[in-house]
């Protein structure tokens, strides 16, 4: 028996209820599409192998190029931000290295935010120089400013907003149509927020890009990434780099994925709510000199995060008064339920000491901190917080 969800009119449904049920349908009444493990398909024909070749896509020939679960999920992601069409991928990075391929070529150059993620940046300067392309790291607060860094050959922006260590928040939309008057593709890094809070289609932007480690898959325990295009064209040109590319991701992770997507709206509204108390509680703290939140009205970035963004995630950064590299160890050595790690977007509290010498877009003031905020109680977690303080003037 086959029975897929009741569609109803879904231009009615709140996106909470969407997400209930987006790439939804499976087989034999199984509530969830299953884990479809696979490399070989088999055909009754030659004729069949055939036409599955040439149609390869939604029809499949070879695992590589997706299983009903790989499927389930990048039609999920789809209409999780409304966009035309998707791709899975074994990381983020590997997600924003084919996405920004994909819109690139030899003699190209691309603007960049000077605040993306390291590993994004590195690729570019390591990268993408040797096969031709050029860079230019922007001020990420730029605004009409970046009319005059445009050249000829540039063909994409790419945009973090807010910035996973310094959370700076773009204006999108402004940046996105002095990209569109030269023909530029407008890529972003939408980790952060997710669909839930930042719809980057209704922006300007063409390929949204996930690390699915983070909140998609949402308990840290896989890795896997996804970009999801705006129209055709540019789903075409994605697809063809990702299947060139050999890239896919593993039919077990794409169902953790779409087993987090249906709580991501959930998670995400109680991230937001205990970071925000943290948050405020953070900048009453005699020991912080700054709270980096764009939620908070002191924020610099408040005003266009209140005006694109539906809600804030559970990440964010503190910059402390002047305290030694020991002392801060001291403090986040003892912490009881953050734990010190890199990645985030888990159930669990995560504290990480940043240089911001390496962050190009920081005053090298004191000593900056990266916290994600998890689902535990945040009264327990102010009270980690606050005995952590007391260590760092032991
Ligand atoms: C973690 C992260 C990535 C990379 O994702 P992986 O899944 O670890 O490859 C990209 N962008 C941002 C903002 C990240 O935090």
């Amino acid at each position: 028996m086959t029975r897929s969800t009741c569609t109803p009119d879904v231009e009615q449904l709140s996106p909470d209820t969407r997400m209930i049920h987006a790439g939804g349908g499976s087989a034999y009444g199984i509530v969830n599409m299953p884990v479809f493990r696979a490399s070989t398909l088999l055909f009754d024909t030659v004729q069949e192998y055939e036409d599955a070749l040439v149609r390869r896509s939604p029809s499949v020939s070879y695992a590589r190029y997706g299983t009903p679960s790989t499927q389930a999920f990048e039609k999920a992601m789809t209409e999780a931000e409304g966009g035309y069409g998707a791709a899975v991928f074994p990381s983020g990075l590997a997600a924003i290295v084919v996405a920004l391929i994909s819109a690139l070529g030899a003699g190209d150059h691309v603007l960049i935010s000077n605040a993306v993620y390291g590993p994004t940046r590195n690729f570019c300067i390591k990268t993408l120089s040797r096969f031709g392309v050029t860079a230019t790291f922007f001020d990420p607060l730029i605004s009409d400013g970046l009319e005059a860094l445009f050249q000829t050959n540039t063909r994409a922006l790419f945009l973090e907003s807010p910035a996973s260590m310094t959370f700076e928040v773009q204006d999108v939309p402004r940046l996105a149509q002095l990209a569109h008057a030269r023909g530029c593709k407008v890529l972003i890094d939408n980790t952060w927020a997710t669909p839930v809070f930042f719809s980057p289609f209704s922006h300007g932007v063409d390929i949204s890009i996930h690390s699915a480690s983070k909140y998609l898959v949402g308990h840290s325990d896989a890795i896997m990434g996804v970009a999801i295009a705006a129209d055709n064209a540019t789903y075409q040109q994605l697809r063809s780099a990702w299947a060139e590319m050999g890239q896919t991701a593993s039919s077990d992770d794409c169902f953790l994925a779409l087993r987090g997507l249906r709580t991501l709206h959930v998670r995400l509204k109680r991230h937001y709510q205990s970071a925000l108390q943290v948050a405020e509680w953070l900048r009453e703290r005699p020991e912080v000199a700054r709270v980096l939140y764009p939620a908070l009205s002191q924020s610099p970035g408040f005003r266009i995060w209140r005006r694109d963004f539906t809600g804030a995630s559970g990440l964010l950064g503190i910059q402390l008064k002047q305290f030694s590299a020991a002392a801060v160890a001291r403090m986040a050595n003892g912490l009881k339920l953050f734990g010190i790690g890199a990645s985030w977007g888990g159930h669990e509290s995560l504290i990480l000491p940043v240089n911001p010498a390496n962050l190009p877009a920081m005053q090298p003031d004191g000593p900056l901190l990266r916290l994600h905020i998890g689902l535990e109680d945040p009264d327990d977690l102010l009270r980690d917080l606050e005995a952590g303080f007391a260590r760092l003037t032991l």
